[in-house]
């Protein structure tokens, strides 16, 4: 068997494309413009990097972007004070403190400061809460489960009554991937670093969600013939051919999964390129709750 190739690439351009549609026409008939504040502490390159990418495709979409940088010794109660006077400023809908943030700043308790209805990163406590809750919806959802629900849904993988198997726990990919699932009537096995044995898992789950942080170290015979892929991880592994120096790959072995799913994500181009096409959906959603209270 060979895979059908899930594109994450084609799939984010599609979302990407309604979003710029539904800006532009809330400018029009509302004379409202969606905004993004950009939190960024520290000097962090990987995290300025992702800063950057998310204020240009704001850019991009229409969306009007503020980007706020404090120094790496900034305190708890200066990037506490930041999140309150962006919460209070009505231009702005959303607000994204890129994480992680340096270690003396309780990320915990900034977190928890984002105004529930500004929150487009899904992290709140309220927001993870209710979406762990049976018969209660978040305002937003995190943006690479949700951005992985998506191509799961675009490639018409069925989740009903689907065994769902999602490797990886934490709070920003595995855990609220698990809870998706399970919202969409999937039966979830949530498998971590304390797993007995991730292949008797794996063996039988009709979805895999990969969300280690592990080059490879999901091979291709350890799958269900047919299964659905999503793979989120992003490694960088030397590469000698390559110009850089290194090749992006993900936790999945590609080639030798290709073989027995039926369908999966690439890295890169799978579930990467969703995850801040989602952070902009989330932004439009938040820009349409305030629109809504005027
Ligand atoms: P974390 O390090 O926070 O979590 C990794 C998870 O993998 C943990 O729950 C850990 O278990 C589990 N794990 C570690 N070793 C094993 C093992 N041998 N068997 C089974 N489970 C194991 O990572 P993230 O969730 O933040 O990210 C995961 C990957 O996804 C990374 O490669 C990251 O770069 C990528 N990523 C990609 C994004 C995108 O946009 N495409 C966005 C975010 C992340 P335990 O809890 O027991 O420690």
């Amino acid at each position: 068997m060979s895979a059908k190739v899930i594109d994450g690439t084609k799939v984010a351009a599609r979302v990407r494309d309604e979003i710029a549609v539904a800006v532009a026409e809330m400018k029009e008939k509302y004379n409202y413009t969606p905004g993004l504040a950009t939190v960024l502490v520290g000097e962090d390159p990987a995290s300025a990097t992702y800063v950057r990418s998310k204020q240009r495709m704001c850019e991009r979409l229409g969306i009007r972007s503020v980007g706020h940088k404090l120094p790496a010794d900034a305190s708890q109660e200066e990037v506490v004070a930041l999140v309150a006077r962006l919460n209070a400023d009505p231009e702005v809908n959303g607000i994204l403190v890129q994480l992680p943030m340096p270690k003396h700043i309780n990320e915990e308790a900034v977190l928890n400061t984002i105004d529930l209805e500004k929150d487009v990163d899904g992290f709140h406590p309220v927001n993870i809460g209710r979406l762990a809750m049976k018969g209660r919806d978040p305002l937003f959802i995190p943006c690479t489960p949700a951005g992985c629900m998506e191509l799961l849904a675009d490639a018409g993988v069925p989740t009903k009554g689907a065994e769902a198997v999602i490797v990886g726990r934490s709070n920003i990919v595995g855990l609220p991937m698990a809870m998706l699932l399970q919202k969409a009537d999937a039966t979830v096995t949530i498998c971590h670093s304390r797993t007995k044995d991730l292949t008797e898992h794996l063996e039988r789950a009709d979805i895999v969600v990969a969300a280690i942080g592990w080059a490879e170290m999901i091979k291709g015979d350890m799958l269900k013939p047919g299964c659905a892929v999503i793979d989120v991880g992003i490694n960088r592994v030397d590469d000698a051919s390559n110009e850089r120096g290194y090749k992006l790959v993900g936790d999945v072995e590609y080639d030798s999964a290709a073989e027995v799913a039926g369908a999966i994500t690439p890295v890169p181009g799978g579930v990467g390129p969703m995850t801040i096409a989602m952070l902009m959906k989330n932004t439009l959603r938040a820009a349409e709750i305030a629109l809504a209270k005027r």
